[in-house]
């Protein structure tokens, strides 16, 4: 057991593309999404306690300091799992805004469980510890990998996407909370079929054209009650972005620069409508022995 304190990075993600193909006799919808993650990140701190207590302290954006939060219930289940007889104390800053789409909640899960099991040495197999994160979210499986994927199933499945170009990335996050499952319940669900193809032949296809993978069938919903996300996506266009999309359920929506410079004369035309959080971030993938 590493008694120092144990500093972590959970970068959020986007959906550049997101197909809801199914729904599953469990409620759960089946998906096809190509996922990145990105440079914006929130900062876990642990250090390893003798009892067996699990303690939390959050500060940034607002999210519960108690068993409701996710490192929380991720710390829970590594102890339930591995058996180890003790506890940790858990300090999140939160740089990434809840309930935005951007998956901090998932990341922050899957930081706790690979912190977790580099603290005490490795108990679990990266096989385990897939099999905790989907337990906790769909999203969490993603994020032990940290790299721009192909998602299928719920999530849970999982093939990276290797020449996947880089971008810098312009996220505008409006002031409002989108619940998940209330954007999935709305959702009218059209007969997919042929979607893991279609993406496959695109994502490989020469030249490649990224507004032929930008997609995404929650915004459908997610735009209908807040005309904001149109807005945004509009201005992002107009201010050079090569695609605009809303991430996941909303409300968060990005827009793709190949260039810093034309990311950051966007970013600073965004800030001047004051529409919400404006972040700048660039495609960002764990390496393989980083923490
Ligand atoms: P999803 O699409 O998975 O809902 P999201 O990015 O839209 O992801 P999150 O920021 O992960 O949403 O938060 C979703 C909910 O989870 C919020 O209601 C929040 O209060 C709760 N939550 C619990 N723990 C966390 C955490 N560590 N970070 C963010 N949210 C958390």
């Amino acid at each position: 057991m590493t008694t120092a304190t144990y500093r972590t990075r959970a970068p959020a993600k986007l959906n550049i593309r997101l197909k809801v193909i199914g729904r599953r006799p469990d409620g759960y919808h089946e998906l096809v999404s190509v996922m990145v993650p990105v440079g914006l990140f929130d900062i876990l701190e642990l250090d390893a306690l003798r009892n067996n207590r699990i303690e939390i302290a959050c500060e940034g954006f607002q999210v519960p300091d108690n068993e409701d939060n996710l490192i929380y219930r991720a710390a829970a289940s590594f102890f339930s799992q591995t058996g180890i007889d003790k506890g940790v104390s858990l300090r999140l800053k939160k740089n990434i805004p809840v309930a935005a789409g951007l998956g901090g909640g998932s990341s922050d899960a899957a930081a706790t469980l690979l912190s977790l099991n580099k603290i005490h040495s490795n108990p679990l197999s990266m096989s385990d510890l897939h099999d905790l994160a989907v337990k906790l979210g769909a999203d969490v499986p993603f994020f032990l990998y940290c790299r721009p994927s192909l998602a299928r199933g719920i999530g849970e499945i999982l093939e990276p996407l290797k020449d996947w170009p880089i971008y810098w990335y312009v996220i505008v996050t409006p002031p409002i909370r989108v619940s998940t499952s209330w954007v999935y319940g709305d959702l009218k669900l059209e007969l997919t079929t042929g979607e893991y193809d279609y993406i496959l032949s695109t994502l490989k296809s020469d030249p490649f054209t990224v507004s032929h993978v930008l997609e995404n069938d929650l915004e459908q919903v997610t735009s209908a009650s807040f005309p904001i996300i149109d807005t945004l996506k509009k201005l992002l266009m107009d201010v050079g972005a090569e695609g605009a999309i809303m991430s996941g359920s909303g409300p968060s929506v990005f827009g793709l620069f190949s260039s810093f410079d034309q990311a950051i004369s966007a970013k600073k035309a965004l800030i001047s409508q004051d529409l919400g959080d404006v972040f700048i971030a660039k495609g960002w993938e764990k390496q393989a022995h980083s923490s």
